[in-house]
């Protein structure tokens, strides 16, 4: 009778997608698939690395770029703190490696931005080193199918798994093993109404038998949703237009934005009119518009975001921060997806 693994493996040598970072065993590009897939869609993540190892096509390429230029490329792709530890990472391999990656999982792991399960993804695919990659899928795939109700998101609950993952681990050909697992569970057990009449695993699979597939995983933290609002302001005089570099510890790092007011509550219209602007240095200003809320949805964040349009004869500011562009130049930094749609919005429409 077959077992569980290799169910698994038929059904991946029948049902896997043709994606081109499976079709290279160079440790660089593995890295950077997986660090584009992690928190992204394959449909997505598939445009954003054919352009990334196209611009980049090895490491050294990376090395040698702009932090400005890697973070355009990645415009959209949300949490930028990969991108930014990619640029890192790829400077310290060229650095401290000679450019070539590290082949061993220890040392893998130990680069920034480099968890156990990226660690576990480059040295089993790359470096066929039996070392079980378990990612979101894996965790559900396991979690249903062994019945396990210790919440994934606790710390006895992820040992649990792993365990069981690294007992499954092929040492003959563990990179196949991972991905195999992943592609399942990205394909087949769907974290919402999995097709289990269609799954060769039915017979054996704890929460199929038992009608408990919606249940399992368990998890015991709700993600707790912030909500925040936006007041962001169209600067323009002539031609050119105020952009902001945002700099803290806060989402979209070193992205450019316009001149941002961020308040604790919603605004009425007046309290906006009688807002300071983040820019106090211009003088003959003429408000030309107050945008409606614009809703944008993070995974921890809810966003409502206003955009002030203001004309001003001139304006400056002492912060470096600050920097005066030609209107057509905005579409050339790395801005928020938010910011992209609502200009390409507002300069198409006036
Ligand atoms: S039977 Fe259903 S729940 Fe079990 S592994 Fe297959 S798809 Fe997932």
């Amino acid at each position: 009778m077959e077992s569980f693994t290799q169910k698994i493996y038929k059904w991946y040598i029948n049902n896997k997608r043709d994606l081109p970072w499976r079709e290279t065993s160079d440790p660089y590009k593995i890295w950077i698939s997986e660090i584009i897939l992690q928190q992204t869609r394959v449909v997505q993540g598939m445009g954003y690395y054919n352009r990334f190892v196209e611009k980049f096509p090895t490491v050294f390429d990376l090395a040698s770029a702009s932090e400005d230029t890697v973070l355009k490329l990645w415009q959209g792709l949300g949490y930028y703190s990969r991108a930014r530890n990619l640029h890192t990472t790829a400077k310290l391999i060229v650095k401290e490696h000679k450019g070539i990656f590290p082949n061993d999982y220890k040392s893998i792991l130990s680069l920034k931005g480099i968890g156990n399960y990226t660690a576990a993804a480059i040295a089993s695919i790359a470096f066929n080193l039996p070392h079980a990659a378990v990612d979101g899928n894996i965790y559900r795939v396991i979690s249903r199918y062994f019945g396990i109700i210790t919440p994934i998101d606790s710390q006895k609950g992820k040992t649990e798994i792993q365990k069981i993952a690294n007992d499954l681990i092929t040492v003959k050909n563990p990179g196949f093993h991972n991905q195999a697992f992943m592609e399942f569970g990205a394909l087949q057990c769907l974290p919402k109404s999995p097709d289990c009449n269609s799954c060769p695993l039915q017979e054996t699979c704890y929460s199929a038998k038992s009608g408990l597939t919606d249940q399992i995983p368990v998890k015991e933290k709700k993600v707790k949703q912030r909500t925040r609002f936006f007041y962001y302001y169209i600067i323009e005089n002539k031609n050119t237009i105020l952009l902001e570099k945002r700099i803290g510890n806060d989402i979209w790092k070193n992205l450019h934005q316009l001149p941002l007011i961020e308040s604790e509550s919603e605004l009425s219209e007046i309290e906006i009119i009688n807002m300071k602007t983040p820019v106090n240095n211009h003088e003959n200003v003429n408000l030309k518009s107050i945008s409606g809320s614009v809703k944008h949805v993070l995974t921890h964040q809810t966003i409502y975001a206003r955009f002030i349009h203001i004309e001003a004869e001139d304006f400056y500011s002492n912060d470096s921060n600050f920097i005066k562009v030609n209107k057509k130049d905005i579409y050339k930094f790395a801005v928020p997806r938010l910011l992209e749609n609502y200009l390409n919005k507002f300069y198409s429409l006036t």
